[in-house]
């Protein structure tokens, strides 16, 4: 099945709004086995987005549209697939009192212009919208599915994970297994070299090196009409390939790297402080961003300064002055120091260069230095990133929060893939 997704805004033209939506709808369709065959992007004008959707119905098997629902005078997209699709639109009694209960509920006034959301293609079946005002639409025209969204992005992700991706995958009448290993510590060329041509004995699978600054996520989605074969073939395919990858495995799914932190911290029953000096609390900030982290994180020490190392932490001025600040020596000193000051069981030290400038030939930007101390004993490691500050910072983070898994769990601190 070929679809056309069409996002609709002067704002996405412009550049000045990334086409999110985009990505989101086309990502959870791949999944499905939905294939877009193709994107358009419009601005706010009725004639465009009437020409477009016109357009898409010759090509493809589906259209999904984005944006333009909402009250305001720029949002066309209703009037604009009522007239191309020759079908009047209504106003839905039932659609408006959802709309006026929710603004009731928000303790707002009710604007006029609500009622425009109400206005809904005769035919059309309406998949309500739980975050927002404007529903999801499903019109059915010459049997070709034709689906409206709004824009807003987390109300059209809401909409496409409860609405659209099942219709659709219902649609397309193909049975599809689908799942990810994410990986951390190695590169894209080398897991591709690991894993060669293993891919091609798995009939009906599609195996994606996704590569991000957290690591590389390889995404299998098996499709087919059987579906026994269909989990046959993911069966295998996951058991090989966790084979061959297992030393850089830290998760599945969408589990994160501070996710599995979390739970190795619960399971040995040790708390967590962390001393960050160039990632300015980015390793405290992913650490809480798991519900319920209170239960194993005590504090962050945010040590940017020599002077703050030595203060807060009990730094030796003399390591730092021998080593300098971002050294091996200092990382360990900060991983005992948070330790020691926060009186919890574990420590992880971060120092490095995230740049552009402060790179030294010894020690160019990039460099970055882990510790972590705990019972189970002290461990560090030197890292050489590339990239902006940025991603160089993001990169570290995730490194510091490997290490500890790693140093927790047991495992060698540098995979050996
Ligand atoms: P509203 O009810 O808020 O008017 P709408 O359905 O009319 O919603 P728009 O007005 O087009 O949607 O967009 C609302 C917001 O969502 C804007 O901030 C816009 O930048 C953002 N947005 C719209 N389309 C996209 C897109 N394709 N990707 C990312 N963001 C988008
Ligand atoms: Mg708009």
């Amino acid at each position: 099945m070929q679809i056309e997704i069409i996002t609709i805004g002067d704002e996405i033209l412009s550049g000045r709004t990334v086409d999110t939506n985009f990505a989101f709808l086309a990502r959870a369709l791949e999944a499905e086995s939905v294939v877009v065959g193709w994107h358009t992007t419009v601005g706010d004008t009725a004639e465009r987005i009437g020409d477009a959707l016109s357009r898409a119905l010759e090509r493809a098997e589906a259209v999904v549209l984005t944006g333009g629902l909402g009250p305001t005078p720029d949002d066309l997209t209703r009037k604009a697939v009522a007239t191309t699709l020759g079908r009047p639109l209504k106003l839905e009694e039932r659609v408006l009192d959802e709309i006026r209960a929710r603004i009731k509920r928000l303790g707002r006034k009710l604007p006029a212009s609500v009622e425009t959301q109400a206005l809904i293609p005769v035919g059309a079946e309406v998949w309500p919208n739980a975050l927002g005002t404007a529903p999801g639409l499903l019109i059915v025209h010459e049997g070709k599915p034709v689906i409206l969204l709004p824009g807003v992005p987390y109300e059209m992700e809401a909409l496409a994970t409860e609405h659209v991706v099942p219709y659709l995958r219902k649609k397309s009448g193909r049975q599809v297994e689908t799942f990810t290993l994410r990986t951390a510590g190695t590169f894209e060329t080398l897991l591709q070299e690991k894993i060669g041509a293993v891919p091609q004995g798995w009939p009906g699978a599609v195996l994606a090196y996704l590569p991000s600054y957290f690591g590389v996520d390889l995404r299998v989605t098996v499709s087919g009409s059987d579906a026994k074969q269909v989990r046959s073939v993911a069966g295998r395919a996951y058991d090989q390939l966790k084979t061959l990858v297992a030393p850089v495995i830290y998760a599945e799914g969408a589990t994160t790297m501070e996710d599995v932190v979390g739970e190795a911290l619960l399971e040995l029953k040790f708390r967590l402080a962390v001393a960050e000096s160039c990632t300015g609390g980015l390793v405290a900030k992913r650490i809480t961003d798991v519900p319920g982290a209170s239960r194993y994180f005590e504090r962050g020490f945010v040590t940017y300064s020599n002077g703050a190392k030595v203060e807060l932490l009990g730094v030796e001025a003399g390591a730092i002055e021998a080593h300098g600040a971002v050294s091996e020596a200092v990382a360990a000193q900060m991983a005992t120091g948070a330790r020691r000051k926060a009186g919890v069981e574990v420590g992880i030290g971060v120092t490095g260069i995230a740049g552009p400038e402060g790179g030294s030939k010894e020690k160019p930007v990039g460099t970055v230095f882990v510790a972590v101390s705990s019972p189970r004993g002290e461990g560090g490691r030197k890292y050489q990133f590339v990239g902006t500050r940025n991603t160089i910072r993001e990169r570290a983070a995730q490194a510091a929060l490997d290490l500890a898994r790693r140093h927790l769990r047991g495992l060698p601190l540098e995979p050996k893939l």
